[in-house]
């Protein structure tokens, strides 16, 4: 472990100079900092409610708390950290009154990391509202969050999203408040990001994330439309990804579902609506790989609209579009384990200080011994002993009784 320690180490001190290299959308616009014709906000929470504005930081620290407020049965407002101007950082948790259920997996939407795109911030918190108001009336998703515990982060960059102030996201930017680019700030698989450079928004991200099973999630972005999965550290002739055929079958659902409202709808990168991150553009450091590599976790890169900064009254016609596939990918977390062999290629995870061994289910006990790949879980019925020890280095999704058991084995 120590050698692998300071192999990363080494990795981290001599990373090429290609490895900074941005993605397309790195560049700003030449309107960058100018406001555009029409990004309405909106003052308050009824003017928020007619989902053709964006919200002031008031109003969008309003909504959040008023979700909890009126439904303190569905969700509860967690804090994952402050921007470095002091903004908040929130994530709406929900799940379902249901108690039948033991076990239900955990999965994660964060957008706009880069403050200026908006597009998904709208999304999300509208699609909090679709999911909670919808609750007990739609089987469809009542199920859904019976069986799910959903956590949704409208806005990972508060500060790069109201750079020009509270009331307006005219003046939007990119960066954090120390013109950082927070996608290019995660320790990655063969990163050059240490620990010491991590900025503080997202260092709150990986304290949130690391107190989580996230099983499935994604990032949204905006300057493309386009599905983008693992990896962003390579093409994939360099090192497919070993769940490739699943996250590009996932990636198809996502844009046939959108198409089904617009045909003109993810098609500006190529004509299927999804690639892989590196044969795009590889990058280093960014966050998909991230929690691929280090959370164990499956996430891809949504680019929601090739407009940045979607203006106000185009956001309508867009949720139309994507709302229904939004619901959609988050159900795919129930084919996750099911469907997938176990994942090989990720890290020991040794180093972000994940527990070698764990339970998705807090039900169960779980007594590992991960370097003779045993481990012994006690269950209702009585205790089950895990055999891995036949079996390679790396994190398995096992099934005890029905309910997936991560297990790393060292
Ligand atoms: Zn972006």
């Amino acid at each position: 472990m120590k050698k692998s320690f300071l192999l990363l180490l080494a990795c981290l001190a001599i990373a090429p100079a290609w490895a900074q290299k941005p993605r397309p959308d790195a560049f700003p616009p030449a309107d960058e900092g100018i406001a555009p014709k029409s990004l309405t906000m909106a003052t308050t929470l009824d003017e928020m409610y007619q989902w053709n504005r964006y919200p002031t930081y008031e109003v969008y620290v309003e909504m959040m708390n008023h979700f909890v407020e009126t439904y303190p049965d569905l969700c509860r407002l967690d804090t994952i950290g402050t921007s470095l101007r002091g903004r908040l950082i929130l994530c709406l948790a929900m799940t379902g009154t249901d108690d039948n259920d033991i076990y239900r997996p955990e999965f994660f939407y964060s957008s706009t990391m880069h403050g200026d795109e908006i597009t998904g911030f709208y999304f999300m918190l509208r699609l909090c509202d679709t999911l909670l108001a919808s609750y007990g009336t739609s089987p469809e998703i009542t199920n859904l969050l019976d069986r799910t515990r959903i956590y949704i982060n409208p806005n990972a960059n508060p500060d790069g999203t109201y750079a020009g102030g509270n009331s307006s996201v005219s003046r939007s930017m990119r960066y954090n408040a120390n013109y950082v680019d927070l996608n290019r700030n995660y320790p990655d698989p063969f990163g050059s990001a240490s620990l010491d450079t991590l900025q503080r928004e997202n260092q709150a991200m990986i304290n949130y994330v690391s107190q989580h099973r996230f099983e499935l999630s994604a990032n949204l972005h905006g300057g493309s439309e386009v599905m983008n999965y693992p990896w962003d550290s390579f093409t994939s002739r360099e090192r497919r990804h070993e769940h490739a055929d699943w996250w590009e079958a996932v990636s198809k659902r996502y844009v046939d579902t959108c198409r089904q409202h617009s045909r003109s709808i993810f098609t500006d990168v190529n004509s299927q609506g999804y690639i892989e991150g590196g044969d795009w553009y590889v990058i280093s450091n960014g966050r998909q790989d991230y929690m691929n590599y280090y959370q164990h976790c499956h996430e891809l890169t949504m680019e929601v609209s090739s407009d940045k900064k979607l203006a106000s009254e185009r956001l309508q016609g867009y949720w139309n579009i994507q709302g229904d596939a939004l619901i959609n990918y988050i159900k795919e977390i129930h084919s996750l384990s099911d469907t997938l062999p176990p994942d090989t290629t990720s890290s020991d995870t040794t180093h972000v200080g994940i527990p070698q061994l764990s339970t998705l289910n807090s039900q169960l006990s779980v007594y590992p011994n991960p370097t003779r790949g045993e481990a012994f879980i006690t269950t209702r019925e009585g205790i089950r002993r895990i055999d891995l020890s036949d079996r390679p280095a790396g994190v398995y999704i096992l099934r005890v009784d029905g309910i997936p058991v991560k297990v790393i084995k060292l």
